[in-house]
Order: structure tokens, then C-alpha cells, then sequence
């Protein structure tokens, strides 16, 4: 499989049917208090659906992030492919992290054939290095999807290896492990997601479907057709940005719920509409508690 460097990253001027839609303004942040927030999803548009909320919340506090899509989505549509839906899905990603203030990278690997492989390895040790990553984000190695499953086992096997100097000795190794966690997901097999987090996005829910609205090509596309649900897609892009929040803004699960209850009370946490979750990997830093409030400065 040939591998080439990265290839898109957020740009500012964009010519784009949405350039109207309001950047966010980050506020000052202290010097040496800037977080740098970096999440690995197999496909442009999976860290959106998992991370976009608290993605939108750190880019209004004036911490950095940057979504990395492992492959570049050449193989997400029903009539369109290779390397045209490849260019038109980098163009989405770009959009979409334009709308909130973050950065948005596409690595030009395969869609449907990533694999745990050496190389797609470095390319993530490379990234987690060059962000100088305090927290790291990523599937759990136990999706549907071989591409989200290897994203989950790809970003793991780096989670030691960013601090070994000997390791892709072109980019300087981390002194310091990052914190790695997973995103919520619905697999119960062999064990269900354990939310260790959960942080309210109510009040940023309409960005992060902003974020989701700019990936035309799936929300509106791809996965409806998948779900056998094409038909029920509005064509007015109000009508449909409304439809994306009826059928794409989930309630919080009972154990998400659960966790709300833990870190807001129960007045608060019961109060919640849109919750984003995650859970903390036994691999790289264990955070204390300390930690964890230093890394989700917006929780109560
Ligand atoms: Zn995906």
C-alpha cells in the first residue's frame, strides 16, 4: 500500500458554500497552560461524531486540537470513490474544522484496507509527537469496523512508543507519556465501554452538527444509504440540518448518565441532554484526578 505524508490541514481561507458560518474566537489561555488535544479516528468524520462536542469546547477555551483521520475515506460512498471522494472528503474534513477552530488532518491511507502495520504505526507516532499531545483520543480496538478496530490498535501500540527515542528517530520523542483515552462506544463484547468521563456539550451541541453538517458526503449521503434511510434525507440545507439533529443528537445511556450524575451532581447531571464520554486507557499515563481536571478543564 503506498503511503504518502500527511496531506491537509486546516486552512483559514476557504472559499467554501459555508464561509459565512462563524469561526470560534478562542480566548486568551495562560502561556504553559495551552492544552494540545489530538483524537485518531479510522475515517474523515469519525472524531466529529465522538469528540466534536468537547472539540469545540477546548477551541473556545483557547487549547489546540487536531482530529486525524488514519485513512482518507476513498472508499465511504455509494456512487463515487477513489481518488475524486478522496478529494471531496479532505475538502469536508477541512471545512468541518474550520467551523470550530481546530485542526483537521487526513492521512492518504486506504479506506476499508487499513491494517496494523509498522508504518501507519510511525505515521501515528509522528503525529502524537509533533502535537506534543497531552491527551490522546482513539476507538477501542473492539468496533464493527476493521478500519475503526485498527485505528484502536494502532493508536495503542504507539502509546509506549512515542516516549522511545530509537523509534521514527526523525521526529523527536515526548519526555512525558500523554493520557490515552477511547471514546464511548456500544460494543459489549468482550466488555462494554466504561465511561470514566463525561462532559456535558449541551451548550455546544449546534457546532459540533455544524462540524457533522460539513461532511455532505456522509450524513447526507453515505450513511443514510447504508441505513436504508436516503429517501427520508431533506434537500433544503435548513431542512436537513434539522433532520441531522432529530436523527444524529442521541440522549445520553444509562451509564453515561450514571457518570454525569458522579462529576456534575444529580440536579445537573440529570439535566444533561448531549453528553460526550470516555474512558481511560490502561496504556500511557494513568491520570489522577489532578490530572484529569487539568486536562477537562470545563468540567464542574
Ligand atoms: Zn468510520
Amino acid at each position: 500500500m503506498k503511503i504518502l505524508p500527511v496531506v491537509a490541514v486546516m486552512a483559514l481561507a476557504a472559499a467554501s458554500a459555508h464561509a459565512q458560518a462563524p469561526r470560534a474566537t478562542p480566548a486568551p489561555v495562560a502561556p504553559g497552560t495551552v492544552l494540545h488535544i489530538i483524537a485518531f479516528g479510522a475515517h474523515p468524520d469519525d472524531c466529529d461524531q465522538r469528540a466534536g462536542g468537547i472539540a469545540a469546547k477546548y477551541a473556545a477555551l483557547g487549547h489546540r486540537v487536531r482530529f486525524v483521520a488514519v485513512t482518507n475515506g476513498d472508499a465511504g460512498h455509494q456512487t463515487e470513490g477513489g481518488g475524486a471522494l478522496a478529494a471531496r472528503r479532505r475538502a469536508e474534513a477541512r471545512e468541518a474544522g474550520r467551523r470550530i477552530g481546530i485542526e483537521y488532518v487526513v492521512l492518504d491511507n486506504h479506506d476499508g484496507e487499513l491494517l496494523p502495520t509498522l508504518n501507519v504505526r510511525e505515521q501515528i507516532i509522528r503525529q502524537i509527537r509533533q502535537w506534543k499531545a497531552d491527551l490522546v483520543l482513539a476507538p477501542r480496538p473492539n468496533d464493527y469496523h476493521p478500519d475503526h478496530r485498527y485505528t484502536g490498535a494502532l493508536v495503542q501500540d504507539a502509546a509506549y512508543m512515542v516516549v522511545v527515542p530509537n523509534v521514527a528517530p526523525d521526529t523527536p520523542a515526548l519526555r512525558k507519556n500523554p493520557v490515552f483515552m477511547y471514546f464511548q462506544d456500544g460494543f459489549q463484547k468482550p466488555n462494554p465501554f466504561s465511561p470514566d468521563i463525561a462532559v456535558s456539550i449541551d451548550e455546544v451541541i449546534d457546532k459540533k452538527l455544524d462540524m457533522m453538517d460539513a461532511h455532505v458526503s456522509q450524513m447526507y449521503e453515505w450513511l443514510p444509504w447504508v441505513d436504508g434511510s436516503l429517501e427520508t434525507v431533506p434537500r433544503d440545507p435548513v431542512a436537513r440540518r434539522r433532520w441531522l439533529r432529530e436523527t444524529r443528537a442521541a440522549a445520553p445511556t444509562a451509564a453515561v448518565r450514571a457518570a454525569l450524575v458522579k462529576r456534575y451532581g444529580a440536579e445537573r447531571g440529570n439535566a444533561v441532554r448531549y453528553a460526550e464520554a470516555f474512558e481511560i486507557c490502561e496504556y500511557g499515563t494513568r491520570p489522577d484526578e489532578a490530572t484529569i481536571r487539568k486536562l477537562f478543564p470545563f468540567l464542574p
